[in-house]
């Protein structure tokens, strides 16, 4: 018997399948998806089976053994290799990455699998419980407790099937210990003060003399999160002894720490029932079901007003999915984000759920993803990658929030999970239901325009107006289901569109307009809760000096340091480097240098300024670091803890809190004029989201849009509620610049230290690139006239034009049709990689990218 493996070598060259020889014990139990170890070139590497063969290609007599077997259970399946073996092809990833991208990070060769007797097994007797595990085996792990699964195996081989058997049943426990010698080591960790007031009031009462150890404290105040102790000491610039020093006075605490814990661990969730449908929602869940039923693959998109109750009809469709003997995969945006939604499937399912959350630590995201693997659930729940949950017959894939980029993995293995998901609907006939109150432009094109082309192209119109859309790598049409009303029969609330330029002309410098300043106060006359949104995307806090004009940037990436205020710190955002804030000008020696832009932080206080006794929860990376801290914020909101909930982006996702009838946007129009072509369509998605947050119970909600472009389409839109409205704009814009979802996208990034070098690299690139687009034969003109199937764009300067002490240049595909652009530039890269000149030049690609940077 011989295996093809595929080993995890990260190199091109060798990312195929290698054959080897199966030894007899492990026959029985290898199957494609199998984790093994192999000899290859002069080490032991782990690898995947993909497949099995009669006959080896090498010589039999050259054919080597396959080391060990590592799991009892396979972590892939055979669909899985496949779908990886797609992904590797459409976003010019490897085998193996995409592979690895799939199984928990506790089977990366990090972790040693344990075994034990179950505590429970559900029988009198073990030996009775599992017939074949010997008398010797069960007295063995009676004696020596959780044991090394190799080590078990080792002794006792001949049982290697009976074990595996008994793991399925639970018979046997596993557990999961991580190699990983860090944590193992347990590492010294330091926690924020638990009495921040106290901790505050000492910092600012140190005497001169310790002004590092105050500004370490600041500094530890304002991560408030805890931090392993070394890594503290390197980021922070202090070092590990005036750390101790803190501690010792009892300011911060120093601890040995080995692993987190379950967030969800001993909570109780409030069950639900179904609820009776509105008319929209029973429609959408009768062609769901109709869908399901027929067992084959169908892609549909739930385009539902905020509040329409889309989830309702997730849960519904589910529930029914599940009655027919599958399983369902739910996707979210970010689960840390979503804890409200977690809720409502925990709610309805309870333990049938498993949360893959990325948040857990290694060893309870392997415990989540056993229960998949193992049958133990039928729906799970998770971020971008729960697209991989190894079940074995799935019926139904829901992505919620389709629209967000988070779906999009940003690095390698950079894929769209909406078309994974469409991919592996394909392989198991199951249903994708894509929920949106603002779909993306591909997926409204696949449900909205596709169908028009088809018929149109049946109809023998070759190029009619809707010809050519390209939704995405599998994403070709979907079915339009849309839910036009909240189910409650509440209005959408109004939104008041304030034009910050005329506050300024009237006298009002502060960064709330008198409209905005006035509706807070009702509100906190009324004891209701408002929900500001700082729209960050395209902002930053930046340091600058009045006198030169010299602004803070960092040494290694082309890009402004952002301010910290609470620490005095400046600190990258790419690559993480930081330093403290100049007390003067390095260019001019100026005193005059201070920091520009509206932080959350600084909204903060101008709230506290301008409202006294106003109470404020404040939500922004820096004060969600920790593991839970959404939760905790969220329910302190909840519980009205606070008046105003002041947040970035993750504020707009999801919430549904019946007191919050005042929606407040500081600045809408950050995100507007970012050099992305989506940039409108993100700041329409992003105000219509936060916009719904307002008014979805009882009472009546209200919304109010700083911005200082009143006029532009998007905010217009977004005003009005006005989804069709924004599309045809954008659509109008998106056909004329030759932008998805008109044609796809392909980026391929070169970077090399030295900028002429790069640009000549990058010259031969795209040389190359336009040859093997040539002899594709995909230059010439489309038949119906509407263009080439490819064109290139560049080579240009990347957006950020340096990162980590590289330069950045980048070369932009834009094609139609079918068209193997990750192939292409795998072959124009191979090309530049035959040409010894071309040096430390490094390239990367990315298909359908989301964020062009
Ligand atoms: P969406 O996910 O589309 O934003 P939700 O699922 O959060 O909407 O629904 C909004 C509100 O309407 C929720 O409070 C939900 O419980 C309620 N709701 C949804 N469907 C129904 C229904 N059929 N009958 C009564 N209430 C419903
Ligand atoms: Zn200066
Ligand atoms: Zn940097």
């Amino acid at each position: 018997m011989i295996a093809r493996v595929v080993v995890d070598v990260a190199a091109r060259q060798t990312d195929r399948p290698f054959d080897y020889r199966v030894p007899e014990e492990a026959e029985a139990w290898i199957e494609v998806g199998s984790r093994v170890a192999v000899p290859f070139g002069g080490r032991t590497v782990q690898g995947f089976v993909v497949g099995f063969a009669q006959e080896a290609e090498v010589e039999p007599g050259r054919l080597k053994p396959i080391g060990e077997l590592l799991d009892p259970t396979p972590p892939l399946r055979p669909d899985l290799i496949e779908l990886a073996r797609w992904m590797a092809d459409t976003y010019g990833c490897t085998w193996t990455a995409a592979m690895q991208a799939m199984i928990p990070a506790a089977l990366k060769g990090k972790a040693e699998r344990m075994v034990s007797l179950a505590q429970n097994p559900g029988a009198a007797d073990h030996a009775e419980a599992a017939p074949g595990l010997s008398d010797a085996l069960i007295a063995w792990l009676k004696r020596y407790g959780p044991v090394k699964l190799t080590t078990l195996l080792e002794r006792f081989p001949d049982e290697a099937q009976a074990v595996s058997g008994a793991l399925r049943r639970g018979v046997l426990a596993e557990s999961a210990q991580v190699r990983d010698r860090l944590s193992v080591k347990k590492i010294l960790t330091v926690f924020p003060p638990e009495d921040r007031a106290a901790a505050e009031a000492a910092a600012a009462a140190f005497p001169a003399r310790l002004t590092k150890q105050r500004q370490a404290l600041l500094h530890m105040l304002e991560r408030n999160e805890p931090v392993p102790l070394r890594r503290l000491a390197e980021e922070s610039g202090f070092s590990e002894s005036i750390f101790r020093a803190l501690a010792d006075k009892g300011l911060l605490s120093i601890e040995a720490v080995e692993e987190d814990r379950d967030p969800y661990a001993g909570r109780r969730f409030t069950p639900t029932r179904p609820l009776p449908l509105t008319d929209a929602q029973a429609a959408a869940y009768r062609r769901i079901a109709e869908a399901l039923e027929s067992g084959k693959p169908a892609a549909m998109l739930l385009q539902g007003v905020t509040g329409s109750g889309k989830t309702e009809v997730y849960l519904q469709a589910i529930e029914r999915c599940i009655a027919s003997g599958r399983q369902a995969i739910v996707l979210v945006p970010e689960i840390a984000l979503t804890p409200q939604m977690v809720e409502r499937f925990k709610g309805r399912f309870g333990s049938d759920v498993a949360v893959m959350h990325s948040r857990l630590s290694l060893g309870e995201r392997y415990d989540e993803w056993r229960k998949v693997r193992d049958g133990r659930v039928r729906v799970a729940i998770g971020a971008r990658s729960a697209v991989f949950a190894p079940f074995e017959r799935i019926g139904l894939i829901i992505i919620d929030e389709e629209h967000e980029s988070s779906y999009k993995q940003e690095e390698s293995p950079k894929y769209h999970a909406r078309d994974a998901a469409v991919h592996r609907a394909g392989q198991h006939g199951a249903v994708v239901v894509l929920g949106s109150a603002t779909p993306s432009l591909e997926s409204f094109a696949a449900a909205r325009l596709a169908p028009a082309a088809a018929a149109a192209e049946s109809g023998g119109q070759a190029d009619g107006p809707a010809a050519r859309v390209c939704p995405g790598a599998a994403l070709r049409s979907a079915e339009w289901l849309p839910l036009p009303e909240r189910a409650l029969g509440l209005p959408l609330p109004p939104v008041d569109i304030v034009d910050m330029r005329e506050e300024l002309a009237a006298g009002n410098r502060t960064m709330f307009s008198r409209r905005l300043r006035e509706a807070l106060t009702q509100r906190l006359e009324r004891g209701e809760q408002t929900v500001l949104l700082l729209n960050r995307r395209g902002y930053s806090t930046f340091v600058m000096c009045r006198s030169c004009g010299y602004t803070a940037g960092c040494p290694h990436c082309e890009i402004a340091l952002t301010y910290h205020q609470r620490s005095g710190v400046l600190r990258c955002h790419y690559c993480g480097h930081a330093e403290r804030q100049p007390e003067e000008c390095p260019a001019c020696g100026s005193p005059h240098i201070r920091y520009f832009g509206t932080g959350t932080e600084r909204v903060e206080e101008e709230l506290y300024r301008a409202f006294p006794g106003i109470r404020v929860i404040r939500m922004d990376v820096d004060t969600t670091g920790t593991k839970g801290a959404h939760e905790k914020l969220l329910s302190a909101f909840g519980r009205r803890e606070a008046d105003v909930l002041l947040g970035t982006q993750m504020v707009a996702k999801g919430l549904d809190f019946p007191l919050v009838t005042l929606v407040g946007v500081i600045a809408a129009d950050t995100s507007l004029h970012l050099p992305d072509f989506r940039a409108a369509e993100r700041t329409f998605q992003l105000i219509t989201q936060v916009a719904g947050r307002a008014g979805r119970h009882d009472l009546p909600g209200e919304v109010v849009v700083q911005t200082y472009s009143p006029d532009h389409y998007a905010i217009r839109a977004a005003q009005r509620h006005d989804y069709d409205g924004f599309v045809r704009e954008e659509l109008r814009a998106r056909r004329l610049l030759s932008y998805p979802p008109f044609c796809r996208l392909a980026l391929a990034t070169l970077s090399h230290p030295e900028l002429p070098k790069l640009a000549e690299a990058a010259e031969r690139f795209a040389a190359a690139l336009r040859g093997a687009a040539a002899s594709a034969g995909l230059l010439k003109p489309l038949a119906g006239g509407s263009g080439a199937a490819l064109e290139l764009v560049g080579p240009a300067a990347s957006p950020i034009p340096r990162l980590k002490d590289r330069y950045r240049w980048q070369v932009m595909i834009k094609y139609r049709g079918i068209v193997d652009a990750a192939g292409l530039i795998r072959q124009a890269a191979e090309t530049l990689a035959g040409d010894r000149s071309a040096g430390d030049v490094q390239i990367s690609v990315d298909v359908d990218p989301q964020v062009i940077l």
